[in-house]
């Protein structure tokens, strides 16, 4: 298959999210191209929001190079508080040519974020000098990415991706030296790969390989990617496959979660109750609670992680009743709070 790619120039690199998200949390991104070489048919980022006006069938033909995203990054970062960054793009040849990804992780060292990655390809073991050094400075967290580990199922839904096995001896590798890392089941395929003896294969092979925990979940649609899934999507259950894998990484000893770089300072605690939070949010989503419950958590989480006020020290002088009195925070969650922070032993 021929590989073309197209040189530009962009406005800007780093996308600051509204709110950090229950899976990966982090609070940035920042790619230096669009378009994937390895095609896997499920991809979301072949839809619009992506690719823009852009022919969404060239997305594995067609790299988008952005060549000023290293001087980019280094301008922005510095303007921003530092949190997690999910940085660089190891999956493309392009990578060879260019090394935007090893530059922009330079940057993310030179400025002291903390960094997530969310990879299939062995080529950012390249950097695992770099990997170890921000992970001694302040924070790594490594995703390779799995649908499953069936290699019938790769080929057909993963054509030009890494081999599966591969994929587990960077996660052998990473873990080796001490960098946290896990896989991403995203997405566990509808009907052809969420039966029990194939997820806990998958499971097994993580552990065995290093790793300390999944994040898994469902396909996302997006326009012209739904073309490309299977169109039996609507009977996936999306809580039941939840419930299988926490059973089936718990018989495995590992996590269901991602664990989440909190950091240090006043409001470090806060991003530890926020996590608290999202947790609940999620197990909320496995027992099927109702959406006026969920987005009640949901908010409290996002309000915990995002004011400047210190609820550690608000618990500490005014106790439950000062938690109550913060939006969004009522009596149940505020009780929920109170009693983490009794029990913490990050203080
Ligand atoms: S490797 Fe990742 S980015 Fe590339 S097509 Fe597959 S899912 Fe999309």
């Amino acid at each position: 298959m021929n590989l073309a790619f197209h040189e530009y120039r962009v406005k800007k690199i780093v996308n600051v999210y509204k709110h950090v998200d229950g899976w990966f949390w982090n609070k940035y991104s920042a790619h230096p191209y669009i378009g994937c070489r390895s095609g896997c048919e499920f991809c979301y980022l072949r839809g619009t929001r992506n690719l823009g006006k852009r022919d969404p069938e060239t997305f594995d033909t067609l790299i988008q190079v952005k060549t000023n995203a290293v001087e980019l990054l280094r301008k922005e970062l510095g303007r921003l508080q530092p949190d997690v960054i999910n940085a660089g793009d190891w999956q493309q040849p392009a990578e060879e040519k260019y090394r935007l990804s090893r530059a922009m992780l330079e940057v993310v060292h030179e400025f002291k974020f903390p960094l997530l990655v969310i990879e299939r390809s062995p080529f950012l073991l390249r950097d695992l000098d770099l990997l170890d050094a921000i992970n001694k400075q302040t924070w790594v967290g490594v995703l390779l990415s799995f649908s499953n580990v069936d290699e019938k199922l790769k080929r057909a839904f993963e054509p030009h991706s890494p081999g599966i096995q591969r994929r587990l001896q960077i996660m052998a590798q990473l873990a080796q030296k001490n960098i946290r890392v896990g896989a991403s089941l995203m997405p566990i395929l509808p009907i052809v790969g969420d039966d029990e003896p194939c997820i806990d294969e998958t499971i097994r092979a993580v552990k065995d390989h290093g790793g300390t925990f999944v994040a898994a979940s469902g396909l996302t649609l997006d326009g012209v990617q739904a073309q490309h899934t299977l169109a039996a999507v609507e009977t996936y259950d999306a809580s039941a496959i939840g419930l299988m894998v926490r059973e089936l990484c718990a018989k495995h000893a590992i996590s269901d979660r991602m664990p989440r770089y909190c950091g240090a300072g006043a409001l470090a605690l806060n991003k530890c109750i926020a996590e608290q939070l999202h947790r609940q949010v999620y197990e909320l989503e496995l027992a099927r609670a109702s959406t006026p419950r969920l987005w009640a958590y949901r908010q409290a989480a996002w309000y915990v992680d995002e004011t400047n006020e210190n609820i550690a020290a608000i618990f500490e002088t005014q106790g439950e009743a000062g938690l109550r009195a913060l939006p969004g925070i009522g009596p149940r969650i505020a009780a929920e709070i109170a009693g983490w922070l009794s029990t913490s032993t990050r203080k």
